[in-house]
């Protein structure tokens, strides 16, 4: 019997590239047939064969109250009856960007967008025209969304031209962009020494969630902070994935740096396309129509997507509500390291406030070369171990999981067990261990 999954997939691909709208979706890194869901609810999915699912994707951050939390569809169900998007201004989004600013003091001034990318994007061309430059900073294996300067990967020596990661990106546009290893202070330094007076700014994800989990060295974006103040470039951090995820108030407090720009996105939108970029006035004070760099969009605030928004994080300033999902995630991390150990098989974890890592290697990795010598057959049959159990991992070895605040003790506790079978199936398979 064919699954209603293997169906619809089979019907989307033939209408949809890849039968996917976003490409780690496809499932190519794992193989096998991407799930088709038909239902979330707090931390479960259901899939088209009806199957249920300990869900630790939460839509790649967003659902960090779980998935269709009751006060976030009566927001949704309540902003839609009045009206779904007028393209003039309404009084919540004024809410959305006064809790940002509360959240995140480094926000001066913050303008909402409708995606993490089209945050990133415009965050570069305030930081260029800000400065009057033109080169970008970006380090190997952070992801910060798919605008064309960004999607570059190193040269051949450190300081070279970047190479356009993806056809279509130009080479003009990838010159621009110098490509960093994660984590290596003295890298940056000697990019700041060749090329200081044409550094516009630096990017980077103050936890990086897009190569797997790596936790920034200490002292790393320290350098970076001291750096760009010295050459007078704009600091932005991606926290796009760690904004709201991994601290009250971000990776940025967190770790107590201040960066100029914030992107966010992911969990302010809480599961609706919103976005947002802000910091420094003096920067923001830039962008159209105070200033010369030009940034717009036609459904940029939308009601119906800031409520959700608004009321996902309303859900997360109960108290403890960080130190709860802290601690259920280190648990999570800590039985998957105690039951791999138990198979004998060679495995590492750790956990970021609601974000955590997985790793098929002794040590847990900090730099983008150790996560690439992860054993990734390793993972892809754990992958599949589970999912046939009923826990939907991210379906690549090089992102990061979340935990939500809707994952209960009992769910934890069995996604520990099913991972202990899964570790002894897959362990005793002599390319495992
Ligand atoms: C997801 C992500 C983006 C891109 O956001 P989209 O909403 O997918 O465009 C950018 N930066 C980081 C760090 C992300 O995790």
């Amino acid at each position: 019997m064919t699954s209603r999954n293997d169906e619809l997939f089979a019907r989307a691909q033939r209408t949809i590239p890849a039968g996917v709208n976003s490409p780690v979706r496809a499932f190519r890194s794992v193989g096998g047939t991407p799930r088709f869901f038909t239902r979330g609810e707090g931390a479960y999915l259901w899939d088209a064969d009806g199957t249920r699912y300990i869900d630790y994707v939460g839509s790649w951050g967003p659902a960090i109250v779980g998935h269709a939390h009751p006060a976030v569809v009566r927001a949704v169900q309540d902003a839609a009856a009045g009206g779904l998007s007028f393209g003039a201004p309404t009084e919540l989004e004024i809410v959305l960007a006064e809790t940002l600013v509360r959240r995140m003091p480094s926000l001066e001034l913050v303008r909402l967008v409708s995606s993490g990318t089209e945050a990133t994007m415009s965050a570069l061309r305030l930081a260029r025209g800000y400065t009057g430059r033109s080169k970008i900073v970006k380090f190997e294996g952070c992801y910060h969304g798919h605008g064309d300067s960004l999607l570059v990967k190193a040269g051949s020596g450190a300081l070279t031209f970047g190479q356009p990661s993806s056809a279509g990106v130009p080479s003009a546009i990838a010159n621009e962009t110098i490509v960093l290893p994660y984590n290596d202070s003295a890298a940056i330094e000697a990019a700041f020494v060749a090329e200081g007076d044409a550094i516009a700014g630096v990017i980077v994800e103050p936890i990086a969630g897009n190569m797997n989990l790596v936790m920034p060295a200490p002292g790393f974006l320290e350098a970076l902070r001291a750096l760009c103040h010295r050459y007078r470039a704009v600091l932005i951090f991606d926290e796009v994935m760690t904004g709201f995820r991994v601290h009250p108030g971000g990776a940025q407090a967190r770790f107590g740096i201040v960066p100029d720009l914030t992107t966010l996105g992911k969990v302010i939108g809480g599961g609706m396309p919103v976005g947002a970029f802000g910091g420094k006035r003096a920067i923001m004070e830039k962008i159209a129509p105070l200033g010369p760099v030009y940034q717009a969009g036609t459904l940029s605030g939308n009601p119906v997507a800031v409520a959700a928004g608004l009321a996902t994080l309303a859900l997360t300033e109960t108290p403890r509500f960080y130190d709860r999902l802290s601690r259920t995630t280190q648990t999570l991390t800590d039985g998957l390291t105690a039951a791999a150990r138990n198979a004998g098989v060679t495995f590492c974890a750790q956990a970021a406030g609601g974000m955590f890592g997985l790793y098929f290697a002794a040590d847990v990795p900090n730099t983008f070369e150790r996560v690439m010598a992860c054993d990734k057959e390793g993972f892809n049959a754990f992958f599949h171990a589970m999912l046939d159990a009923g826990i939907y991992l991210a379906p690549s070895a090089y992102e990061a999981g979340f935990v939500s605040a809707a994952h209960s003790d009992e769910d934890i506790a069995a996604t520990i067990a099913t991972a202990a079978r899964a570790f002894a199936a897959v362990g005793s398979d002599s390319a495992f261990v």
